[in-house]
Formats: C-alpha cells, sequence, structure tokens
C-alpha cells in the first residue's frame, strides 16, 4: 500500500516542493525515512509514531518505507513530520488516499499528537501555491501567516487527529489546547519620533540625507550626545516597502522566527541593533535544522545599527562585508546552501576614542594614542569605504531646542527618493548610494567647475579617489532634497562637510 502526500523544504527563502511516500510491506515491522533527512528528520520517526497512537489510531504494524524526494535536496527542520504520518496512515488504508494526495501538508508533531507551528511557513506556502498546490495544511499558530499569501487554500488544524478526520479517519478529534504561535517575542515597534531629539541641526540633516541617498553612515561623538536616538530614528524616515520587498523582508522575518502576522506583510523598514558582545554567527545567521537569519539579514530593506562599533570584534565586522558587497548572506552548511538576503543600510556610531572624552570639555582623555588608532582602525579600509556619511556628533549643548517632526522630513525623503527612482530609472540602481563613481560623473556631463573642487581636493590629498565618489553620491542627495535636477558646487561644498570627519578620508 502506498500514501502519499506533499510538503516543501526550504531552501534559503527558497521553496521546494518535496514528495512524500511512504510504502506499507507486509513484513517485519519498521520504520525507515529515506531521501537525505538531517538529525532532526531521523528524529521525526519518533514523534510521528507517537503522535499517531496518542491520536486514537493504531500504528500499522507493517514494514514501513518514507521517502522524501527530490533526494538530492536538503531537507532541515521539523515541517515534514505531518507529511509523513498522513501519508503513513493513508498507506495504511486508515484516511482517504485520494484527499491526503490533494493537499500539502506542513506542521510538526508533538507526541501527544498536537500540531506545532513551525516557521518559514509564508515562504514554503508561496511555493506550493506557485506550483500549482494551493491547497495547504497548516498548524493553527501558522493559519495568519500562511493566508497572507494570495491564492492559499489553508486549512488550519490544532491536531494530527483533526487532519486525520478531515481526510476521512473514523476517529473522536480529542480536545486539545492548540499550540500557540512560534514566534516568543517580538517586540511591536513603532518608531520613535525625530523631534525627540534636541538640537543637533547638523547630525539631523546627516541623517535626513543618509535616509534619502540610502547612504551608509558613521555618527562620532560622546557619550550621551545622541547618537543612539538619532540612529533609531533613521526608519521611521524610510519610505514604505514596497510589495516585493514586503514580501520578501516577511519571509526573511517568517524562517527567523520574529514575524507576527497579525499586522500582515511587514510593510516597515526593520530596525536590528545587536549588541558589540554579539557573535559573528548571531549577525549572519545559523542554527541548527533550518538555518535562522541572523541581525544583518533581519535588516534587510532597514537599518543595521551598530552602536559603540569598534567594541565589535574584527571577526563580526569582517562578516559585513559581504552583505555590503552583494546584498546577501550564503550559509554554507552539511545539508547545502542557504541564502538569505541581507541589503541594509548601515549606520555606525562611535566614540571619539575608547574613553569617550577625546573632544569633551573639561574631561581629559586617558587614552594612549595607540589605544586611539587602533580603536577606529577596526573599522578602517573595506568597511569605512562604503561609508558615504561621516558625521561628528557634538555633545548636546543647554538650551537645545526639538526640531523638525519625522513626518515633515520624511515627505522630503520620499521626493528625493522618487527623483533618484527616476534618473537611475532602467539602471537597477534605486538609490544614489548603489551608483558607482563612474556613472556619478558621467551623469553630471559637462560641468567641469564642480568635478574641478572635488579633483582639487584629491590633488591636496584631502580627499582619495573613493572619497570623491562618496562626495558626489552625498552631493546628488544633498541636491534631491533641495529639488534640483543636479548637484551645484555649494551642494559638493555641503557634502565635504558631511563627511570630512578626521578618519578614514
Ligand atoms: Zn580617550
Amino acid at each position: 500500500m502506498l500514501g502519499r502526500t506533499r510538503a516543501v523544504a526550504l531552501v534559503g527563502l527558497v521553496g521546494h516542493l518535496v514528495d512524500v511516500e511512504s510504502h506499507l510491506a507486509p513484513s517485519l515491522p519498521a520504520f525507515t525515512l529515506v531521501g537525505l533527512p538531517d538529525a532532526s528528520l531521523a528524529e521525526a520517526r519518533d514523534r510521528v509514531r507517537a503522535a499517531v497512537t496518542s491520536s486514537g489510531l493504531a500504528w500499522p504494524t507493517r514494514r514501513i518505507t518514507v521517502n522524501l524526494s527530490p533526494a538530492t535536496l536538503p531537507k532541515t527542520g521539523s515541517s515534514f513530520d505531518l507529511a509523513v504520518a498522513v501519508a503513513t496512515l493513508a498507506g495504511a488504508g486508515l484516511v482517504d488516499v485520494a484527499s491526503v494526495a490533494g493537499w500539502v501538508h506542513l506542521g510538526e508533531l508533538g507526541l501527544d499528537g498536537r500540531l506545532r507551528p513551525v516557521r518559514g511557513v509564508l515562504p514554503s506556502v508561496a511555493a506550493a501555491v506557485a506550483a500549482g498546490h494551493p491547497r495547504v495544511v497548516v498548524p493553527r499558530g501558522n493559519v495568519a501567516e500562511a493566508r497572507l499569501v494570495p491564492g492559499a487554500q489553508v486549512l488550519a488544524a490544532d491536531s494530527l487527529a483533526q487532519v486525520a478526520v478531515h481526510h476521512g479517519a473514523d476517529i473522536e478529534v480529542p480536545d486539545v489546547e492548540p499550540v500557540r504561535d512560534v514566534v516568543s517575542t517580538v517586540a511591536v515597534r513603532s518608531d520613535p519620533d525625530l523631534s525627540d531629539v534636541l538640537g543637533q541641526d547638523e547630525a539631523r540633516y546627516g541623517l535626513e540625507v543618509a535616509a534619502a541617498g540610502g547612504h551608509h553612515l558613521l555618527m562620532v561623538g560622546p557619550p550621551g550626545a545622541g547618537k543612539t536616538m538619532l540612529a533609531a530614528r533613521l526608519p521611521g524616515l524610510l519610505p514604505d516597502l514596497d510589495e516585493a520587498d514586503a514580501v520578501e523582508v516577511t519571509a526573511v522575518h517568517s524562517v527567523a522566527g520574529t514575524f507576527d502576522p497579525g499586522g500582515g506583510l511587514v510593510r516597515r523598514p526593520p530596525f536590528e541593533d545587536p549588541h558589540h558582545t554579539a557573535t559573528p554567527a548571531s549577525i549572519v545567521g545559523g542554527g541548527s535544522g533550518l538555518p535562522r537569519p541572523g541581525a544583518a539579514s533581519r535588516a534587510h530593506r532597514g537599518v543595521l545599527f551598530l552602536d559603540e562599533a569598534p567594541e565589535f570584534t574584527s571577526a563580526v565586522l569582517q562578516t559585513l562585508r559581504q552583505p555590503l558587497e552583494h546584498g546577501e548572506l550564503v550559509l554554507h552548511r552539511a545539508a547545502g546552501t542557504a541564502r538569505y538576503p541581507a541589503r541594509f543600510q548601515l549606520v555606525l556610531a562611535a566614540n571619539p576614542c575608547p574613553c569617550g572624552h577625546a573632544v569633551g570639555k573639561g574631561l581629559a582623555c586617558t587614552c594612549r594614542p595607540e589605544q586611539r588608532r587602533r580603536y577606529f582602525g577596526k573599522l578602517s579600509g573595506p568597511l569605512l569605504d562604503r561609508v558615504d556619511l561621516q558625521l561628528e556628533v557634538p555633545a548636546a549643548r543647554a538650551g537645545d531646542v526639538p526640531g523638525e517632526c519625522t513626518a515633515t522630513v520624511a515627505g522630503r525623503v520620499v521626493a528625493a527618493r522618487a527623483a533618484q527612482r527616476e534618473r537611475w530609472h532602467g539602471t537597477g540602481w534605486r538609490s544614489n548610494a548603489e551608483v558607482p563613481g563612474r556613472a556619478l560623473h558621467a551623469r553630471l556631463g559637462a560641468d567641469r567647475p564642480l568635478v574641478a573642487d572635488l579633483e582639487r581636493a584629491v590633488d591636496r590629498g584631502t580627499l582619495s579617489l573613493r572619497g570623491a565618489d562618496r562626495v558626489l553620491r552625498v552631493a546628488w542627495t544633498v541636491a534631491d532634497l533641495a529639488g534640483r535636477a543636479a548637484p551645484h558646487r555649494h551642494d559638493v561644498a555641503h557634502a565635504l562637510v558631511l563627511r570630512t570627519r578626521g578618519h578614514g578620508a
């Protein structure tokens, strides 16, 4: 007897349909799973057997062979339990074979037969629908997420018994308490308002430019100057995610287990602020079973904020090079390779020196020169090369007053972003920050005086060639914010002010 159904294997954010076939032979009782199962899938045997008997169904005393194919596909995680169970019940003739074959089954089974929510339901259901299999059974805790997929016909269940009865089993469905959401702690985020920041006019403008052009940003200033407050207000200045980005960002958080489907798709740019004691794995992602996206991927299409950036280990700072360059993170695993998108806006904050008082008034810096060098040395090179904006954030002053609110500034950002989209239409670049120097120069055309200013700075040695490109990128954004079709000389001068910190020119 043969029972078959379908499940979904996730490789990164990409779901692949898996055929689950259970073959029952009248031979010595045994239960084997084949098809490259990882360790957690082997444990599935015990869970499935216990769940079946707990549901008031008899475990078939046959030689049971469950095959998951294609065999070459890496299968990780516990989401295959339900499919293995129903295929086996179908093979035993305890449920309707055709009914089981018509559905995709997702979910982990508890020993008591309850269905437990799994991570990655959104991309899994999307893959099933795209492959022409819109009927999907999911654990109750995943139903809101599954229903976000257009075209999906979702059946929510609390237990294996409920699913079996749906497929024609002749049993009593025991009353069970449904297992709630897979998401344990999701902080409901409301973007704090920019008007909370007193004074800091130049830093606020720098933040606006960063938001408008998508530029990575370094803020240097003494403790308490408001760097963290400013960084936390950057996502609020960014426009809503478009539909494609919202689906992708939501899929990342679905796989990460950090998504609350109650509010629908993630439509606002995420904000991730890992602590400086973070491990490379927590930034990149990993873990057993279905790998969890790390902070860099959870910040996809949003903001990754490293407060006290020089305090992060060099290993962590190194891991950022790949996503900064390619916009994704590639996790190499025994079972295969997973790719998670990681195209974030990087915000770094640093004190002026390890003790924090190098520019403070009245407080003496106690750092030795080599300590200071080492402090910033960690950030230099490949990382700072990609940071267009480097701002000084001075200590707050008495009498500082609140500035504009988030909504006002965000309005200008939206207009500036629209101008960029139009200018770079058809190039694949969305914002000035993504545009290479060559294209920026080409677009300027015949505006020689402006280029001459930059070339003079390069000749004088106050600006590197890469630095000149960064200034030009920022100058375009300054012009976009002012509603100008191209930067003027004073936009370049303004851009120079926004990045001429002492370090990393
Ligand atoms: Zn110091």
